[in-house]
This record gives C-alpha cells, sequence and structure tokens, in this order.
C-alpha cells in the first residue's frame, strides 16, 4: 500500500505519509500485490481470486490491529479508513459524485484544537457504531482483535467501483485478470491530420484460459461507438462496454460464463483526438524549407500509451500478433513495425496502407506507426532491410546511422546467435519526440538529435549516436523478443541494452572510445544509489506512477553496471554471453523475470566456484544501495569490511544489507592489466585477505568495474596518493578516476576530512587523461555551485583559484582546431568549459573570437563540434550575441548544433532573457517543449537562473505535467535540476511545502524524496565543510 520505501516514510513529515496513503487508492493497490507472477498463463484463475474483504482488512487496520504502531496511528486515519469502508460496503451508499477513488484528505487532527476533538469524538462513535454493525454482520466471526477472518461459506464481494455510465464495473485491480488472453489484433486506423482526430476498428481475437463472465482490457480516452461479440460458432452479437476511467479500464460483462479453451473475438469502433503530449497516438509537426508547417501523427506507447491508440491488453506480458492497416492523403507516407503489404485506393480519395501481419507475438508496447512525408535510404543487411526515415531536407544527414544500424545489426545477429527476426528495420528521426529513442520493433524512433548527424560531425557527435543506435538495436532482442513480464523487472530490458549498447560499440566502433562515457554514468548510477530513496532493481510497481518512475538510472546504468560486473567476475567472457545466449533462445517470444536470467546464466557455469550466479545476483538485485568495502591492513593481513554505503544514515535508515561482492584488487606489485587482477568474494560483514608484507599499497575495484566504493583508511589513501603523485600511471586512468570519484563521495558521507579529498588532488598536477580530470572538474564544480548558491562569495572566489590552479597549465594547453580523438575532445571540452565558466581571460577571448569568425562567414567556417557548447555559452553572456545565437537557432538545421545553441541561450545571466526562455520552452512553439527540461537544467547552472527556475516550476506544475507525465524521466530531471542546488533549511521548507500541497499531483513521487534528501545532505555537507573550505582553500 505505501508507494514510499518504509525508511523513507519513517522520515517524512506526516502530512506527506498521509497523503501517499490514502490517495492511492489503498485497497486496490494492496490487491494487485499479488498479481505479480504471469509469464506462464494458466498459473492461476484471477477471477477466483480469493481476495481479503476490503471492509474487514481496513477494519483490521482502523481498529488498531498489529500492523500499525498505535502511537502511529492517528485518530484521523482510523476514520478515514473506516469512512472508506462504509462508503464501499454497499452500492447502495455510493452516489455518482463519490465514487471510491482519489479524495483530498480531510485536515489532519495530531495537532489539538476544537475542530479536532470534535472529529476525534465523532471518530470514536463511528467506532462504535461499526463494532456493533460488525457484531451483527453475519459471516464475520467477531474476536478480539477485529473482523480477522471471514466466514468461507460466505466470503466477502470484492468491492467494485462505478463505471462512467453508473453501473458497477466488474473488475477492482489495476492490473487485468487473466482469465482472457488476447491472440490478434486486427487494427484499422484513420487519422484525420487536419483536425488532429482519428477513428478506428480494433478486433481482437482472444483465447478463454479459465471460465470467466468478463473481459477487462485498457483504454484511454477512446469514445467507443460500436461493440460486438462474437463467442466460438455464436453468432455475432452487440455489446455493452463499461468504462472505469480513473484505471483506464474498459469492460464486457457476460450473464453467462465463458469456458476455458473457447475463442472470442471482440470487435470495438471508437474515434478520438490525436494526443497533443508526447505519448499515444500524437501529432507533431515541423517547417519545411518552403516556409510552411507540415503535420504528421506518430506513436510512443512505452509504458501506458498504446492504450489510447487502441483498446487493448496493455501490459507487457499480454503478446499477441498485430495485423495494421493505416489510411493517409495521397502525399503522405506510412509506417509501421511490419514491411507494407499492399496499398488500395479508398472511395474518398485517401489511400490505405496495409502492412504484414507481425510474424512474432509482441506487447502493445512495441507497436508503433507513424503518418508523415519522411524520405528514406535503406541497405540490405543479411535478410534485413535497413532504412533511416527523416523529413526531406535532413535527408543528409541520415549516412551514418544507417552505416552505424547496419554495422550493429551483424554485429548483434552473431553476438546472440539468433537474428534478427523481422524482414525490415526502420530507424525514423521524429521532429518531435520527448525520449531519445523508443525500440518499437522493426520501427525505432528517435529524436533528430539521436539519429541525424553530418558528415563533418565531431567523434562525439557521432558517439551519442551511435550508442542511441547500439542501445535500441540491443533491444531487439532484450525486451522485444524476450520481455519482462512487469515493470518491476524493466531492468531486464534497460539494463542489459545499455550494458549491450557500450559493450557493442567498444567491439565494433573502439575508435568512439565509449568507454570513458560508461565510467562517467556508473559513478553518476552510484550518487544516486547511496540515496535513501533509491530502490531495488527490481522492486514492486503498482501503479502508473510508479511504473514511469521505473525509468531511471537504477534500471538502466546500475543495471547495466551489475552485468558489466557479473561479465568480469565469470571467468572469460564467453560465459557470459554463453548465458544470455540460452536465456533468449529459452524464453524467446516469452516473458521472463530477474531470476530466470540467474537461472540461465547459472546453467551454462562451467567451474565450481561460479556455479550460482543467481545466489550473488540476488543480492544486487532485490535491495537498494550498494556497499562500502572499508579496507584495515596490519602487515600482511588486510581485513574488508562492508555495509550499505547510504548517505542519508540514522536510526531509522539503518539497514544490515549484505552484498555477495567479487571484490577484485591489484597492487604496487602488479597492477596494470589483467592478468594483475586478484578475486576476493565478500559475502560476510567482512573477510580477511592475506598480501605479502612487502607491497605498499593495494587498489580495489579494478577500472570501477564492481558496484561499489571503497575507503583505504588514513594510511591506504596517504600510500596511494603518495604512489600517484611519484607517478600517475602505476594505475589506469578508470582507477585513477575511481578514486577521485571514492574519496568524493566518502566525503559527503562523512568518512573523510574535505582536506583528504584535497591531499589526494594534488597528485593532479601530472594528471593528463580524460576520465580523471573530468571527474575532479565535476565534483569540484558541483561545490563550486553549491557555494555559489550560498552567496559565499570570498569561498566561490576561492575555490575559482583552486580550481585554475590545479588545472590551469593543463587548460593553457588545449588547442582549438579540429581534434579527431575522442578523450582529448572529451578533455578539452571539459577543461575549457571549466576555464571559460570561471571567467579565465585567454578563454572567453579565443571562444569570443570563434563566435565572430562563425557568426561573420556565412556557413563556411565551423566550431569544432566539442567546442561549439563552450563557444555559444561565452556567446550568451553577452546581450548583443545573445540574440545573435537566438538567431542561429532559428536558421540552423543541424540538430545537434542546435541543441547546443539551445544550452549556450539557456546559460544566459540576464534576467529577462532566461524569464523568456522559460516561457518560451513550455509554449513550445519557438522552443521546441521536448527541450524544456534541457532548458531548465541549463538554467539552473546559474546563479540568476536558478531561482526563477524554482519560481517557474511552482507556478506551472499543472502544465507541466499535462505536458509529461508524473513520474516520468521529464518530470525527474526537473525536480532533480531545481532542487539539487539548494542547501538551506528556508529552501528545505519550501520544496517540502510545495511538494506536499500537490497532493495526488506529484507529492508522492520518488524523485521529491530524492530532491529533499539532496537538500538535507547538501545543508550536511556545508554545515560540516566550511570551516574546513574556509582553512584549507
Ligand atoms: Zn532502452
Amino acid at each position: 500500500m505505501d508507494p514510499f520505501d518504509s525508511n523513507v516514510a519513517a522520515n517524512l513529515p506526516r502530512n506527506m505519509i498521509e497523503n501517499s496513503m490514502f490517495e492511492e487508492e489503498p485497497d486496490v493497490v494492496d490487491l494487485a500485490k499479488d498479481s505479480a507472477a504471469f509469464p506462464t498463463f494458466p498459473a492461476l484463475d484471477p477471477d477466483e481470486v480469493v481476495y481479503e474483504p476490503r471492509s474487514s482488512r481496513l477494519l483490521v487496520r482502523g481498529l488498531g490491529e498489529n500492523d500499525m504502531d498505535e502511537d502511529d496511528e492517528d485518530c484521523e486515519s482510523s476514520a478515514r479508513l473506516l469512512g472508506m469502508s462504509f462508503m464501499n460496503r454497499s452500492s447502495a451508499h455510493r452516489s455518482s459524485s463519490f465514487p471510491y477513488t482519489r479524495q483530498a484528505p480531510p485536515r489532519s487532527c495530531s495537532r489539538p484544537s476544537a475542530r479536532t476533538t470534535v472529529v476525534c469524538v465523532l471518530f470514536l462513535v463511528i467506532v462504535a457504531s461499526m463494532t456493533m454493525v460488525l457484531y451483527f454482520l453475519p459471516g464475520c466471526t467477531f474476536t478480539k482483535a477485529g473482523c480477522r477472518k471471514t466466514n468461507k461459506t460466505t466470503p466477502f464481494e470484492p468491492v467494485y467501483p462505478l463505471s462512467t455510465n453508473g453501473k458497477l464495473f466488474p473488475w477492482a485491480q489495476f492490473r487485468l485478470p487473466r482469465s482472457v488472453r488476447p491472440l490478434s489484433y486486427d487494427l484499422t486506423l484513420s487519422p484525420d491530420l487536419n483536425n488532429m482526430t482519428f477513428t478506428g476498428r480494433t478486433v481482437i481475437t482472444m483465447s478463454v484460459l479459465h471460465n470467466t463472465k468478463i473481459i477487462v482490457l485498457h483504454s484511454a480516452h477512446l469514445n467507443i461507438t460500436k461493440a460486438t461479440f462474437k463467442l466460438g460458432d455464436q453468432e455475432t452479437r452487440d455489446v455493452t462496454v463499461l468504462e472505469y476511467q480513473p484505471r483506464q479500464q474498459i469492460a464486457v460483462q457476460f450473464s453467462e460464463e465463458m469456458k476455458a479453451g473457447q475463442y472470442c473475438v471482440l470487435t470495438l469502433d471508437y474515434s478520438a483526438s490525436l494526443s497533443h503530449t508526447y505519448d499515444g497516438f500524437y501529432n507533431s509537426s515541423y517547417i519545411h524549407k518552403d516556409g510552411k508547417k507540415r503535420v504528421l501523427a506518430a506513436t510512443q506507447f512505452e509504458p501506458l500509451s498504446a492504450r489510447k491508440a487502441f483498446p487493448c491488453f496493455d501490459e507487457p506480458a499480454f503478446k499477441a500478433t498485430f495485423l495494421i492497416k493505416i489510411s493517409r492523403k495521397p502525399n503522405y507516407m506510412t509506417l509501421s513495425n511490419m514491411p507494407q503489404a499492399k496499398s488500395t485506393q479508398l472511395s474518398n480519395g485517401l489511400m490505405q496502407d496495409e502492412f504484414e501481419k507481425t510474424s512474432v507475438n509482441m506487447s502493445t508496447y512495441l507497436v508503433a506507426f507513424i503518418v508523415a512525408d519522411f524520405t528514406p535510404i535503406s541497405k540490405n543487411v543479411s535478410e534485413t532491410l535497413v532504412s533511416v526515415y527523416s523529413v526531406p531536407e535532413k535527408k543528409e544527414h541520415t549516412d551514418y546511422a544507417l552505416y552505424t544500424a547496419s554495422k550493429l545489426l551483424e554485429f548483434y545477429n552473431n553476438f546472440f546467435e539468433i537474428n534478427y527476426p523481422l524482414k525490415k528495420l526502420d530507424l525514423v528521426a521524429i521532429p518531435d519526440f520527448l525520449a531519445g529513442a523508443m525500440e518499437n520493433w522493426g520501427l525505432i524512433t528517435f529524436r533528430e538529435t539521436t539519429l541525424l548527424v553530418g558528415n563533418q560531425s565531431s567523434p562525439l557527435e557521432k558517439q551519442l549516436v551511435a550508442s542511441v543506435i547500439a542501445h535500441e538495436l540491443a533491444h531487439q532482442w532484450f525486451g522485444n523478443l524476450v520481455t519482462m513480464s512487469w515493470w518491476n523487472d524493466l531492468w531486464l530490458n534497460e539494463g542489459f541494452a545499455t550494458y549491450m549498447q557500450y559493450m557493442s560499440l567498444q567491439k565494433v566502433f573502439p575508435q568512439l572510445d565509449i568507454g570513458n562515457l560508461f565510467l562517467a554514468v556508473r559513478f553518476r548510477a552510484l550518487d544516486k544509489d547511496a540515496l535513501n530513496s533509491s530502490h531495488a532493481v527490481s522492486t514492486e510497481v503498482n501503479n502508473p506512477e510508479q511504473v514511469e518512475e521505473m525509468f531511471d538510472s537504477v534500471s538502466y546504468e546500475k543495471g547495466a553496471s551489475i552485468l558489466m560486473m557479473l561479465n568480469a567476475w565469470l571467468p572469460g567472457e564467453q560465459q557470459f554471453r554463453k548465458g544470455i545466449i540460452q536465456y533468449l533462445k529459452q524464453f524467446s517470444g516469452l516473458n521472463t523475470d530477474t531470476e530466470d536470467l540467474w537461472n540461465s546464466l547459472t546453467q551454462v557455469s562451467v567451474s565450481a566456484q561460479h556455479h550460482n550466479v543467481s545466489e550473488m545476483m540476488r543480492s544486487w538485485t532485490s535491495q537498494k544501495g550498494f556497499p562500502l568495502v572499508t579496507v584495515s591492513r596490519k602487515g600482511g593481513q588486510v581485513t574488508l569490511t562492508q555495509e550499505h554505503f547510504l548517505l542519508t544514515s540514522d536510526k531509522a535508515t539503518y539497514s544490515s544489507s549484505l552484498w555477495n561482492i567479487p571484490v577484485t584488487y591489484v597492487t604496487d606489485n602488479c597492477s596494470l592489466g589483467h592478468d594483475c587482477i586478484q578475486m576476493f568474494n565478500l559475502k560476510t560483514k567482512s573477510g580477511t585477505l592475506e598480501l605479502p608484507e612487502s607491497v605498499k599499497w593495494l587498489k580495489l575495484n579494478y577500472k570501477n568495474t564492481g558496484f561499489y566504493i571503497v575507503h583505504y583508511g588514513d594510511e591506504g589513501w596517504a600510500a596511494l596518493k603518495d604512489a600517484l603523485s611519484s607517478n600517475v600511471h602505476v594505475l589506469t586512468q578508470e582507477d585513477r578516476a575511481s578514486l577521485i570519484h571514492n574519496i568524493f563521495a566518502l566525503s559527503r558521507l562523512g568518512r573523510v576530512s574535505f582536506y583528504q579529498v584535497l591531499n589526494l588532488l594534488t597528485y593532479m598536477s601530472n594528471e593528463t587523461e580524460s576520465s580523471p580530470v573530468t571527474e575532479a572538474l565535476l565534483q569540484l564544480n558541483v561545490i563550486y555551485r553549491l557555494l555559489d548558491k550560498r552567496q559565499e562569495d570570498s569561498l566561490v572566489s576561492r575555490m575559482k583559484y583552486y580550481i585554475l590552479d590545479r588545472f590551469g597549465s593543463l587548460m593553457d594547453k588545449q588547442t582549438w582546431g579540429e581534434e579527431e580523438s575522442v578523450s582529448k575532445q572529451e578533455l578539452r571540452s571539459a577543461l575549457l568549459g571549466s576555464a571559460c565558466s570561471l571567467n579565465q581571460e585567454n578563454c572567453i577571448q579565443q571562444a569570443k573570437a570563434l563566435f565572430k569568425q562563425y557568426d561573420q562567414s556565412n556557413g563556411t567556417s565551423r566550431i569544432p563540434g566539442d567546442l561549439q557548447q563552450v563557444v555559444f555559452t561565452v556567446a550568451a553572456q553577452s546581450n548583443e550575441d545573445w540574440v545573435t545565437l537566438l538567431h542561429m537557432y532559428h536558421t540552423v538545421t543541424y540538430d545537434a548544433e542546435k541543441r547546443k545553441m539551445l544550452r549556450g541561450l539557456a546559460s544566459t545571466q540576464d534576467a529577462r532573457h532566461i524569464v523568456w526562455i522559460l516561457k518560451a520552452g513550455l509554449r513550445g512553439d519557438i522552443i521546441q517543449t521536448q527541450e524544456l527540461p534541457l532548458v531548465i537544467s541549463t538554467v539552473c547552472n546559474g546563479f540568476a537562473g536558478y531561482l526563477f527556475a524554482w519560481d517557474f516550476i511552482q507556478e506551472n506544475w499543472d502544465r507541466l505535467i499535462e505536458k509529461f507525465p508524473l513520474g516520468s524521466y521529464a518530470i525527474q530531471t526537473i525536480i532533480n535540476s531545481a532542487t539539487s542546488q539548494f542547501s538551506t533549511q528556508a529552501h528545505l521548507d519550501q520544496v517540502q511545502g510545495f511538494f506536499s500541497s500537490l497532493k495526488e499531483r506529484g507529492s508522492q513521487m520518488r524523485s521529491v524524496q530524492e530532491a529533499l534528501e539532496n537538500i538535507r545532505l547538501n545543508q550536511r555537507w556545508m554545515d560540516k565543510n566550511l570551516p574546513t573550505l574556509q582553512k584549507w582553500l
């Protein structure tokens, strides 16, 4: 019932706990918990699930049964629970104005007041009356402990909500019943791009798995105009469709049971508006080079929006085949998952395209279709026709994507030993697209920036495109062929695709040097997972908001990190590969959960040492967070101790979690190369390993392939620092970066002083490699920004001199011409970005000169791709150049450059410009609304911007959640960027006050908890470290 982690709830203000408890349809959520396992269909008949009766369960809680501490229960919550049980016991008591949907919670009565007393007395009266009622209720065995058991001979009916037509809706859960299973969908769609509407007909053929009288499926914002039903050989007849909008479900109810083994067909005609957000069947547009607006329609269904385009069983485990027909004007084209089978002229002058029936069973969230006027380029790869589509004038930017997709498709076909199963694969750049890309089977959709690059684009820009393509292609196996049963295991899709994205690029395009980026994202995943508000990789998901929230760094980057750790631990790379081939083959076309993956990997393990992948990996997927390994050494004896690395750590959040950690380490005897790695399995709280006494230092977590942080103790850190000061190359650059990341994290945890951090950084005067430098700059910038926002002016300038002192000479060595190496580009853009943001004169002058040259060249001169961001950001600081940049933003067609211009524009410190750009992003005319999260996060970096942005978010919250779903990655980004730099009590109160006032419009989101936790941590770090900074900077 509690959507929060219980530990988090303990820390929350009272009113937030209550809101979270009562506004999320507590009864229903609880019932849904039991229905997670679904891969094997005939598991249980949900229609026959014996429900714990709502009234009894609520009463047990309300009357103070042991599951809630009496001190924690206040009179209001009990009264409310009782009130709800009254409301729902009998339909006679329901009124259409009060179905049991979300209601505003009554005022808290925990503060004593006259009103409170009245409410509490009233409550006691209600309790007394209820007790009487219950006592005399048949079927309820009344005991001292409450009505715990129902009499089995007269079970309570589950309490059903009301349909829109006032009749009872025959289903009371968030998850659909499993008694009927769809086999195939026949979809006919007729979009009208002039009026932004569409009509549709969906014919669903189903098989009855268990005797039942109902069919329940999803539908959202569809106006169903006609419904017919045919069971087996019987006549087709009209049926009434009931709708329960809060859960986006529709149902058909029959007087007689359908029997297991029967087949039936439901036909639904409907009409709807094309969505004006970024999900469902939505409209999009772009300005053609003739200056006219062109309209198009595209789909984005993951996770819960297929139901907005056609009525369907919209859960990933309901796989079926699809036959799709779409009508269009003759000057448009259509695309869908499968190749086009035929095209027919309709009597109204339109064409109807029919696509082949899908040759595979697939989940609804992977269905896709597009009506547009795009142009393709194509190429045959093995048995598959690969095409890249874009708006016509961007066709010349599609070559790189076609080349990359072809190479990667060949790689995956070989790597997985299963060929991509469809005859065609389209990659389409959509002008309006919120996510980075979407892996629809056979029809992958992208943002223009993640698919289109020019021939002369920089390797860094190509790296982005290649990496998104690699991710989406990996999904054609992980996600599309084998799909998670439910969203709680989203990481099986996303963690895998993320890991494969980096792994495949390292193999196929080593020149793109993707390793540094993967290392950096693993650091960020650790940072986020160190919060108490984090969650287990595999975690319960019981409402739409929680489904959206699964799309976060835990599912993606932590998922990928633990797979990398596992791969490094298994002997030889083939072992891991064999395991996933086994998994893909065994579950091809089916749905799985996490345990299925571990079992497959265990089955192929060769050596006894590695026999139990499940046992090891369960500790990483079933609990949140990760371990801190502390090293203490006495001569040759090294003791390793593990504990939960939890930034917010107090009695309430204490966790005794243990991980099965495949610890790797190297020493000064041998520290570079695979042969130097030594292994130690730390399963218990502590373990001891032996080293020769002569060993001077050891470094754990070789190349940071493990998902843990290491504390070496004062002596251990000092030894490592000495070793690096005399020769940086005693460790790999990944290991150096990992030391830097870990020591900053330990400082945030309070285990090392900031003096120790600065002490380690003294070695950096000899550092020249990208990963350690970018990590150190990033960490120092975080502190610099916090100080800046606290207006600690003297510390800000001292921090600035500290950074310039450490990195100044390296900054001066950077060039401003074209550079081919990816890692040199990464290093240079980080260094020059910092130098210019710290107002280093030389940097500013160079950037201004490049901008001027670019502006005056009429498109003949180019700014190197990796320097564009620095140059545009510097330009945007002057009023005149900001206007010039805005003009360029209007005219430039090349998307990667356009996005950097936008970030430049948003980095302005001019209040008028800040307000303008925030508003423009929300309006979506000049700046696309899809870019608003980017605009907000950039605005928040600057001192002037972050307060404006926070106000803007508060004022426009309702419009924001209209555009971006609650819990979505976009909303997560917005909340995080707006609040992550607050470090005072006043801001904490403000943020807390605002989000708790939102109630069902967002107060329960995990990102809100994360924001509050981050502010408290910032506050704590500042209190503790300001004196150190005063002393040592
Ligand atoms: Zn993905």
